[in-house]
């Protein structure tokens, strides 16, 4: 296999020493200056097999990450945010040799245990020094990042060097993504989104990122126009533009001048969508993913928009959606609902010291079980409806699928937020539930409003029964509803 980084491994003699790589708010390193730290850091990991990172969004993080995947150490992102109970489980878990942090940071108990590593970005190894990474062997280990924890407990899956290469090869090609591409970057960097994708994605290609180290509006609209090209968010961040734009023209600008808008993690709400698209003349580009399969789909940058699709399986990614006996689904008519099952080089290897889990998530023949319901048009393109687990709801003998009503209610002016989901029912089997954060919290839209306005759009056993309101919605870091703290207390 080539080098995960070539604009590092092959440069200077590439020619990138001087590009810009990297930028997290005020500093920022080439990729001369990146090569030289990571072989810095890549000398205090001599010996070392694992690597926790203190996973901040910050220079320092996006440096660990590099030098240890160059010296071939396993690295395991962890969320800064996340509770000392959850930390010692993933260090339980994955068992690292160090800690990779920037200096001085305060640590909670349980990584603070660990022998640490200090990440200085502006420590030189001087020439020659970078560790070269071109004749591992692709299906080593590369890092162990734990899922959202959004159904169950986190899980770490173990994603190899061939995933990472392909997969944001494939994206490549899908996006046309190269080296004159600028990223603006406002994702958490301990989940694949801003991470792989975010952060080793231009690398690989010997563009540059620039992390706004919290997500804003006016640092996306300041960023790309200022020469940055391309905007990869989750679908809460496009309802924060949607609703600024009114009052934004900066951020108008800078979408209307954009090379790539994507959005990722969980489903775009089709009324966002289509209120950038009016406001700005852009589209976004969706596209569908997790933590174990890396990216699988994505709408065509040049196709028709359509709303609500996560488009085409990617280069190299097949596809297929399987009902509930096991067979798959022999032609796609937009109706018939499966469960996605994926295989490609973009998978990931087990989840770790988790061999049951490993062995359920696989069919005999290769497939992985993604747990994610769709219909696919005659067109080829994916339709999701939403988890088997949380959004599949039995309700008077139909199966319901939570996203298109929750798509119906963000169509009214009164909700701002909804989440569906089905809870037990004697004569329905499910009831249909809607969870509503008004958009006037003086005077929320009642369960007969909201019933009609879901029955005018779709059907009337899509309607909802219940309506309950909330001032909030639970989301993780990503911006995922927990619909289980929804619907267990
Ligand atoms: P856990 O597996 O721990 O319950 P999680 O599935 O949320 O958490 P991730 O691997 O981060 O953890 O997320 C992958 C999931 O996110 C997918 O299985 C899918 O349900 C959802 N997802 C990602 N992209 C999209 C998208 N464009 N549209 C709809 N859902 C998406
Ligand atoms: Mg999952």
């Amino acid at each position: 296999m080539s080098s995960l980084f070539p604009a590092l491994t092959d440069g200077p003699a590439g020619g990138s020493a001087d590009r810009p790589a990297l930028r997290f708010g005020e500093r920022s390193l080439t990729y001369g200056e990146l090569a030289a730290a990571s072989g810095a850091v890549a000398g205090d990991l001599k010996g070392v097999r694992t690597a926790a990172v203190w996973a901040a969004p910050t220079l320092e993080t996006a440096v660990a990450v590099t030098a240890a995947l160059l010296a071939g150490v396993v690295v395991v992102p962890l969320n800064p945010k996340s509770g000392e109970r959850e930390l010692g489980h993933i260090l339980g878990d994955s068992a690292p040799d160090v800690l990779l942090a920037a200096p001085g940071t305060a640590l909670p108990d349980a990584p603070a245990a660990l022998p640490r590593v200090d990440v200085d970005p502006a420590r030189g190894a001087g020439p020659g020094s970078v560790p070269d990474d071109r004749e591992r062997d692709p299906e080593d280990p590369a890092l162990i990042v734990y899922t959202s924890g959004t159904t169950g407990p986190p899980k770490g899956a173990v994603i190899p060097r061939r995933s990472i290469a392909s997969t944001l090869d494939a994206l490549a090609d899908a996006w046309r993504w190269t080296d004159a591409d600028v990223l603006v970057h406002g994702l958490p960097l301990f989940h694949v989104h801003g991470l792989v994708l975010g952060t080793l994605g231009p690398l690989r290609r010997g563009g540059s990122v620039r992390h706004l180290g919290r997500f804003t509006t006016e640092g996306v609209a300041r960023e790309l126009n200022s020469g940055a090209t391309m905007l990869f968010g989750v679908p809460t961040m496009y309802h924060r533009v949607a609703e600024s734009l009114p009052a934004e023209p900066d951020l108008v600008r800078a979408l209307s001048g954009a090379r790539l808008l994507v959005s990722g993690s969980a489903a775009l709400p089709v009324h966002d969508h289509e209120r950038i698209t009016a406001a700005t003349g852009a589209r976004v580009v969706e596209r569908y993913g997790m933590t174990e399969t890396l990216m699988n789909t994505s709408v065509r940058v040049d196709g028709e928009t359509r709303p609500g699709s996560v488009g085409v399986p990617l280069p190299g990614v097949e596809l297929r959606l399987v009902e509930e006996d096991g067979t798959p689904v022999a032609s796609y008519d937009g109706e018939t609902v499966g469960e996605i099952q994926v295989r490609g080089p973009n998978l990931f290897t087990e989840y770790l010291n988790r061999p049951d889990a490993t062995a359920d998530a696989f069919t005999a023949d290769g497939w992985f079980r993604t747990g994610d319901m769709a219909v696919r048009d005659p067109g080829g393109d994916v339709r999701i409806v939403g988890r088997k687990a949380t959004d599949l709801i039995k309700s008077g003998g139909y199966k319901i699928g939570a996203g298109e009503i929750e798509n119906a209610l963000l169509e009214h002016p009164g909700v701002r937020e909804a989440a569906v989901t089905g809870e037990p029912d004697a004569d329905l089997g499910e009831r249909i539930v809607a969870w509503v954060v008004a958009a006037d919290p003086q005077s929320p839209p009642g369960l007969e409003e909201l019933a009609d306005h879901v029955a005018a759009r779709l059907a009337p056993h899509k309607r909802p029964r219940v309506v309950r309101h909330l001032d909030v919605l639970p989301r993780n870091d990503m911006g995922k509803i927990m619909k289980r703290a929804l619907t267990h207390g």
